[in-house]
């Protein structure tokens, strides 16, 4: 499972990936821990990274592109990630795109975190009063006065990525709002439901493929026709199995508002295209013979 958290700074995004970590038993890659732990160790990147994070700026692109894809190479990322913080620009989600293709890795969804930032603002300001009251260090950019400046940067620069994953079928938007709880068992049913999808639909698909392929091999070698015919029927069931798939889409559509929809009606067709594509060349290969 690969995943993308988004939302702005302070909307929970941290607090989801920790859990999620435990429940799909995959890694959490936070570009901001990596490099407050690069700052922390002054490292070259830590050191270039330093003043840009105290005053709420965004660090160059080359930067955190070559700290992920470092990290995913790591043997710990074999089973899936979840970014958090990263990507953050449109050029930054280009970058994530052609590294993955490179990698020859996919991603799975996007979720959204939605909240509202006058309650986020509150928030800050009273776990920062809390803290300095009980004579704890305050993060240096966990004052109301960097927040703000943070999401303004991310209504600028990272907004537009609802529309850029939305428009990719990667979109599943949660309401950031409600209790921790609430939001981690409404993730984890938007995903769960995405992956009963596809599991379902390539279940079916494998099967009508297995029928296809039966089918043209019982054909007389000589009649072309008629294994084209047989391998046709096939086809049609596959177009069956994707359909049997549809009361898990409509489970999906009617718990998660907007965007997500397209996600799950985008996967199933997605998979339908992919088993339709495998019985095609099954049914070709058996008429060229
Ligand atoms: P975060 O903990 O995700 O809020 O990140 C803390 C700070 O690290 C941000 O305010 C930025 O200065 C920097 N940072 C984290 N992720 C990125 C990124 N993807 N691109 C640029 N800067 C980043």
């Amino acid at each position: 499972m690969r995943l993308i958290l988004l939302g702005p700074p302070g909307s929970g995004k941290g607090t989801q990936a920790q859990r999620l970590v435990h429940r799909y038993n995959i890694i959490q890659l936070s570009t901001g821990e990596m490099l407050r732990a690069a700052v922390a160790a002054q490292t070259p990147v830590g050191l270039k990274a330093k003043d840009v994070m105290a005053s709420g700026g965004l660090v160059p692109d080359d930067i955190v592109i070559g700290i992920i894809s470092d990290r995913i190479d790591q043997p710990d990322a074999r089973n899936g990630f979840i970014l958090d913080g990263f990507p953050r620009t449109v050029p930054q989600a280009e970058a994530l795109d052609g590294l993955l293709k490179k990698k020859h890795l996919k991603l799975d969804a996007v979720v959204e975190l939605r909240v509202n930032e006058s309650a986020l603002l509150e928030r800050v300001e009273t776990r920062v009063a809390q803290m300095r009251e009980r004579g704890e260090e305050v993060r240096i950019d966990d004052t109301p006065e960097v927040l703000t400046k943070r999401l303004a940067s991310y209504r600028a620069l990272t907004e537009p990525l609802i529309h850029y994953y939305s428009e990719r079928r990667k979109l599943l938007t949660v309401d950031g709002m409600m209790t921790i709880e609430a939001v981690t068992r409404e993730i984890d049913r938007i995903l769960s439901a995405i992956g009963a999808v596809e599991a379902k639909v390539s279940k079916k698909a494998g099967a009508a493929k297995r029928t296809a392929k039966k089918a043209a091999e019982a054909a007389p070698k000589s009649r072309g026709k008629v294994a084209r015919k047989s391998a046709k029927k096939g086809s049609k069931a596959t177009g069956k199995g994707a359909k049997v798939a549809k009361p898990a889409a409509k489970r999906i559509k009617k718990g998660v508002k907007g965007t997500a929809r397209k996600a799950s009606v985008g996967s199933r067709t997605r998979a339908v295209a992919k088993a339709t594509k495998a019985t095609k060349k099954v049914t070709k290969k058996r008429a060229k013979a």
